[in-house]
C-alpha cells in the first residue's frame, strides 16, 4: 500500500517542483487546492474540478461538522464517497472558521466552545475533537488544530497564541495516532515576528509531521508584509517535507509564494469570484458585468481551452451574468479554476526546465498589458 511520501523533482532558486504520493493519488506540486467548503466546489461537478487539473480538494471541518455533521458523513461512507471525489482531500482543523464565523466563543487551553452560525446550536472543538472529526470525514491530509493569530497582533499576544498552538499541535499529534496512508500537517504561527516563526518551526520539527503549513498569513497584512515573512519562514521548515501556505491567494500571491519555496496553496478566490463575475486571465482581472462586453463576440481568453472560452463569447457570458442565470457561475468558476491550474502547470514546467525567472517575467508583463482592447 502506498504510504504518504514527498519527493522533489527539481528546484529553481527557492522554487520547488515535486510530487506527493498518497493511496488516493498523487499531488503534483506546486499544487493549488480548490475549496469545497460544504462537500462541493460551488457550481462545479467533481469530475469538472478534476478536468481542470486539480489533484486535491480542501474541505472545511467547521462547515461539515455543523451540517451535515461528521457522524452522518462517516455513516454514509466518508467524505470522498459522499461528494463523489475520490482523489485526495485535505481538511482544515475548523479553528480558523470558528474564529471568523461563529458567535459566543469561549476559548481556553482545552479548546473552544461556540455557537453555530447556522442555527445557534452549541459545539465544541479541541485538538482531540478536531482529529476525531477529520478522521470520521476520511480526510487524507489532516491539519493540526491551532489558533490563527489575528493580524495585527502585539508581539506578546502573538507569542502566547503561538505557544498555545504548539501545545495544541502536540495534542493533535497524539490524538491523530498512527494512521498509515494518512498525513498530519503541523502549522507554523508567529505572525510577522521572525523569532516566533523560528520557535514555532523548531517545536513543530521536534514533534514531527508529514508536512508543514504556514498559518497566520493572508489575514489582512497585505502582500508586501506576507512576502516579507515568506522570505524567511519556509526556510525554517524541513526541506524534505511539503510546505503549505494556507488561504492564498490571488494569482500574483501564488507566483510570489512559489518563488519563495511554497508547495501547496488553497483559496476560495477562483470559485467565489466566478460567482461574482470576476474572471482571472493571463491579462489580469476581467469584470464580465462591464458593459464593454455586451456586443463582444470574442472569448474571454483566446488561448484558454476551458469550456467557457472554447464555446462562448464575452457577450454571452456578460448576458448570463446580468440575467443571473446559473450557467454564469458554472462557466466562470470553471474558467477561473482552469486558469489557476494552468498557472500551476506552467510553474511546474518552468521549475523543471530551470526557467522560473523567465516565467515570472512573462507572467507579470502580460498582466501589466491588461485586458484586450474593447471593440
Ligand atoms: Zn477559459
Amino acid at each position: 500500500m502506498t504510504q504518504f511520501s514527498f519527493s522533489l523533482n527539481a528546484t529553481d532558486g527557492k522554487a520547488r517542483q515535486g510530487v506527493i504520493q498518497m493511496p488516493r493519488g498523487e499531488i503534483r506540486t506546486p499544487a493549488f487546492m480548490p475549496v469545497g467548503t460544504a462537500a462541493t466546489v460551488k457550481a462545479m461537478l467533481p469530475e469538472s474540478v478534476a478536468a481542470t487539473g486539480a489533484d486535491i480538494l480542501l474541505g472545511n471541518t467547521y462547515h461539515l461538522m455543523l451540517r451535515p455533521t461528521a457522524e452522518r458523513i462517516e455513516r454514509l461512507g466518508g467524505l470522498h464517497k459522499f461528494m463523489n471525489w475520490y482523489k485526495p482531500i485535505l481538511t482544515d482543523s475548523g479553528g480558523f472558521q470558528v474564529m471568523s464565523l461563529s458567535s459566543l466563543r469561549k476559548m481556553s487551553e482545552e479548546g473552544v466552545t461556540f455557537k453555530s452560525h447556522i442555527d445557534g446550536s452549541k459545539h465544541h472543538l479541541s485538538p482531540e475533537r478536531s482529529m476525531e472529526i477529520q478522521r470520521m470525514l476520511g480526510s487524507d491530509i489532516v491539519m493540526c488544530f491551532d489558533e490563527c493569530t489575528p493580524f495585527p497582533a502585539e508581539e506578546k499576544v502573538s507569542l502566547e497564541s503561538m505557544r498555545m498552538s504548539m501545545r495544541w499541535a502536540e495534542r493533535s499529534r497524539a490524538a491523530f495516532g498512527d494512521r498509515p496512508g494518512y498525513a498530519l500537517f503541523g502549522i507554523q504561527q508567529g505572525s510577522i515576528f521572525s523569532e516566533q516563526r523560528a520557535e514555532s518551526a523548531e517545536k513543530l520539527k521536534e514533534i514531527g509531521f508529514d508536512g508543514y503549513a504556514i498559518g497566520g498569513l493572508a489575514v489582512g497584512e497585505g502582500q508586501a508584509t506576507m512576502f516579507d515573512v515568506l522570505d524567511y519562514a519556509p526556510d525554517m521548515l524541513p526541506a524534505d517535507k511539503p510546505r503549505y501556505l494556507m488561504g492564498v491567494g490571488k494569482p500574483d500571491d501564488i507566483v510570489g509564494a512559489v518563488a519563495r519555496g511554497i508547495d501547496m496553496m488553497d483559496c476560495v478566490l477562483p470559485s467565489r469570484s466566478g460567482r461574482t463575475g470576476q474572471v482571472f486571465t493571463r491579462h489580469g482581472v476581467v469584470n464580465i458585468k462591464n458593459a464593454r462586453h455586451q456586443d463582444d463576440p470574442r472569448p474571454l481568453d483566446e488561448e484558454c481551452t476551458c469550456p467557457a472560452c472554447s464555446n462562448y463569447s464575452r457577450a454571452y457570458l456578460h448576458h448570463v451574468f446580468r440575467a443571473q442565470e446559473m450557467i454564469s457561475g458554472m462557466l466562470l468558476t470553471w474558467h477561473n479554476l482552469h486558469y489557476y491550474q494552468e498557472l500551476m502547470q506552467g510553474m511546474r514546467d518552468a521549475i523543471q526546465e530551470n526557467r522560473f525567472d523567465a516565467f515570472q517575467k512573462t507572467f507579470f508583463s502580460q498582466r501589466t498589458e491588461g485586458d484586450i482592447e474593447p471593440l
